[in-house]
């Protein structure tokens, strides 16, 4: 017997209710079994589609009217919405019952999920461990089977590194495929939202709705852009005899964990038994990424953030003498200490006689590292494999308060997304954890642009 949309919808809001990850920061049990109703009644119809009644989480940085939107903030922290996201409106419009919002590093920055207002998510697959961030909802709701698909965002590995952390799959697309709109600006340049779920497959089928122009969103490509509706299911079962994989010399080097190493080789081998070759290949402005993002991601986030002013959304100071009083003990107390550091270090590199040294210097960089990518793709290979992040998952509270080492940890991710390349992070096994616990390794495939449908296809093809 198929099991109902309202069945299933209960079953996931019943363990979301038992567990004490910190995955879900607001759900509404009502309005999702009346949405799993209507999904109920559209199958019954005949009307339904492939995702019609399937339950999803959304991470609480997509603006929803019918459950709160804090982006991990206390200046948003009773925030709701008069309107959808475009990427809500959609999964709505599929058919898919939304369980409720997910946690994530406030304003999505973080690689730990430490950086939420409302606390840490734990790692289901070791309590002690970070889910990664920014998205640490999304990867630990669908780790503990909380929800079988999530959203997330990625502007420079918040898809690919709590995916990786938590053992689970999902894709960051070419920058520009899925719509900004409604999902609250941390860099706008570099930010793009994309699912996660438990399977290549999964992801596919969830990519075909989330991708399309969205005349709201002034960055979204256009249909003449190549943006064009895709099924990307198509070339899953697609055989990858003859598949050139680039392994860049610089994902190898100093500073990759060995645990992590022989996973993420031991997963290349395997798609050389699958008939694919192995190239050698170089990315060498890997290391200035980090830099280069620290900069330009700061920066835009410095500018979106000021429309946090305590007159137009969320937060406002109860106290204060005069207008100028008012912005600032606002924002000193709804930002969070990551959130102030970065609209200090954004508005540095932007202000009059450091711009030229620093903004316009790493958007250079910028072009060259998007130059490494092509140089690769022109004639060596047709994907780059590679580890998503050098360690598993750290212990919670090891670099709380060590935001360096958070940035070097996000080396494998960054260039990706500065050359807004899509980037998909698969499950390829284990590293080792504290007392012999498993901590769950991530593949990451990164292709060129629009190739979304071929990085699926090798994903599922090794699944
Ligand atoms: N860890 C990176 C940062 O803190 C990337 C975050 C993201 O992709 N949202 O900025």
């Amino acid at each position: 017997k198929q099991v109902s949309s309202t069945e299933l919808t209960r079953h996931y809001l019943d363990r979301i209710a038992a567990s004490g990850h910190n995955a879900f920061l607001h759900v509404n049990p009502e309005l999702s079994l009346a949405q799993a109703a209507a999904a109920d009644q559209r199958i019954a119809e005949g009307t339904a589609g492939p995702l019609t009644g399937v339950p999803i989480a959304h991470k609480d940085i997509f603006v929803t009217r019918d459950w709160r939107t804090t982006a991990g903030s206390k200046m948003l922290a009773n925030y709701v919405s008069p309107f959808d996201a475009t990427v809500v409106d959609r999964f709505n419009a599929a058919g898919m019952v939304t369980l409720g919002k997910v946690n994530c590093d406030e304003f999505a920055m973080g690689s730990a999920n430490e950086n939420s207002a409302f606390g840490p998510v734990q790692n289901p697959w070791d309590a002690l461990a970070v889910p990664g961030g920014s998205s640490g909802g999304s990867a630990a709701a669908i780790a503990a089977r909380l929800a079988p698909a999530a959203t997330a965002t990625d502007t420079g590995g918040s898809i690919r590194q709590p995916a990786a952390f938590c053992g689970v799959s999902g894709i960051k697309p070419t920058y520009g495929r899925v719509s900004r709109f409604g999902m609250i600006a941390f860099a706008s340049s570099l930010d793009q939202g994309g699912p996660m779920a438990q399977t290549a497959e999964d992801c596919a089928l969830l990519l075909n709705e989330m991708v399309g122009h969205d005349e709201r969103d002034s960055t979204s490509l256009t249909f003449e852009q190549g943006n064009q509706p895709e099924d990307f299911t198509r070339d899953l079962d697609k055989p990858l005899d003859g598949l050139r994989i680039g392994v860049p010399s610089e994902y190898f080097g100093e500073g990759l964990a060995a645990d992590v190493e022989s996973a993420v080789r031991a997963a290349l081998e395997q798609f050389v038994a699958l008939g694919a070759v192995l190239v050698d290949i170089s990315l060498p402005k890997t290391a200035l990424s980090i830099p280069t993002y620290y900069i330009i991601a700061p920066a835009e986030a410095s500018s979106n953030l000021s429309r946090f002013d305590g007159v137009r959304y969320g937060h406002r100071a109860s106290e204060y003498k005069d207008l100028q009083d008012m912005y600032k003990k606002t924002r000193a107390e709804g930002f969070g200490r990551e959130v102030q550091r970065r609209i200090l270090v954004g508005t540095y590199v932007l202000c009059h006689g450091y711009y030229d040294a620093y903004y316009v210097q790493a958007q250079k960089i910028r072009r060259l590292i998007a130059d490494d990518f092509q140089a690769a793709f022109a004639d060596k290979c047709d994907v780059i494999m590679g580890p998503v992040a050098p360690t598993v998952a750290w212990d919670a509270g090891s670099k709380t308060n060590d935001p360096v080492a958070n940035y070097l940890a996000d080396i494998f991710t960054l260039s990706t997304s500065l050359a807004g390349l899509p980037g998909m992070s698969i499950p390829c096994g284990f590293g080792q954890g504290e007392k012999n616990s498993k901590r769950p390794v991530g593949l990451q495939i990164i292709g060129n642009y629009f190739a979304e449908a071929k990085l699926l296809n090798i994903a599922h093809q090794y699944q």
